[in-house]
């Protein structure tokens, strides 16, 4: 009987499957960026790079390794969540759905992650919170696609919590789920993807500068810690007041056609805290 199902019975039930889909997830989307990145680098877009530095090979075993840990940390949590769901705790959402409820159920997600994403990220950047939650995330200073899942363990729950959280109180139809889940691993290996993909004028642009940028999380990690928290979009980041001065200054020159090519052979030298 399904209501009767033990935790146990459960990750026997799912956890293979909940593995190879996250895992999946990940390659998948961190080898398009990468494959994406070292296209664009052997064109004239090349000057979009946004860092002198080079990520190293030591920088890519740590994120990699990582990722693989915060895949497993996902599988595992994703049995009591699948129990909850067997039990009657959490609910998916089932039945007819036109266009536009897909859609709005969409942007309700991408929303409500959005702010989860921005105020836990603050909350783990206070002092008594980093070290234990968010450091390890920020040993990258130079990101590549790779870095999408390179968190620490508490890191990688906090990330995971907010699925349970909204599935609890918004019954979600599978459909929404799963395009949330390869647009949220998407967006989060090009926000680490190294090289500025979006259009030229994008960051002042009156619509479309609320919509987060390569560049907008890259200077988060290169340039300044204590701005640019925000993941999808940029309003949190404009309505408190953290996002970066110099953020559409440093992306309108990072775009630029005309703009020198930063150094691209590996080097470990340069500062940590610089963009070119
Ligand atoms: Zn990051
Ligand atoms: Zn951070």
């Amino acid at each position: 009987m399904e209501s009767s199902t033990t935790l146990l019975q459960t990750a026997k039930d799912i956890f293979i499957g909940s593995f190879t889909f996250d895992l999946s997830r990940y390659l998948i989307a961190a080898s398009l960026i990468a494959a994406l990145v070292w296209g664009l680098r052997r064109t004239h877009l090349a000057s979009r790079k946004i860092q002198k530095r080079e990520a190293t090979p030591a920088d890519f075993l740590r994120e990699f390794s990582a990722s693989l840990r915060t895949v497993l940390v996902f599988t595992t949590l994703a049995v009591p969540m699948v129990w909850a769901f067997r039990h009657g705790y959490l609910h998916d959402y089932r039945g007819a759905m036109s266009a536009a409820a897909y859609f709005g159920y969409l942007a309700g997600i991408l929303l409500a992650h959005d702010t989860w994403f921005y105020w836990t990220h603050r909350a783990m950047h206070l002092p008594r919170l980093f070290k234990a939650f968010h450091r390890f995330h920020h040993c990258t200073i130079t990101p590549t696609p790779w870095t999408a899942y390179s968190f620490a363990i508490p890191e990688a729950v906090v990330s995971f919590l907010f699925m349970p959280v909204w599935l609890a109180v918004v019954p979600t139809p599978h459909p929404v789920i799963f395009t949330f889940l390869a647009v949220m691993i998407l967006r989060n290996a090009m926000g680490h993807a190294g090289l500025e993909l979006h259009p030229r004028g994008w960051a002042s642009h009156p619509l479309l500068k609320w919509i987060s940028t390569t560049t907008h999380h890259d200077m988060h990690h290169g340039t300044s810690y204590n701005h640019n928290f925000g993941f999808y979009f940029t309003w949190w980041d404009k309505l408190m007041g953290t996002e970066h001065p110099d953020y559409v200054k440093t992306f309108d020159r990072v775009t630029d056609p005309g703009r020198t090519l930063p150094v691209q052979r590996l080097s470990t030298s340069a500062s940590p805290h610089t963009t070119a």
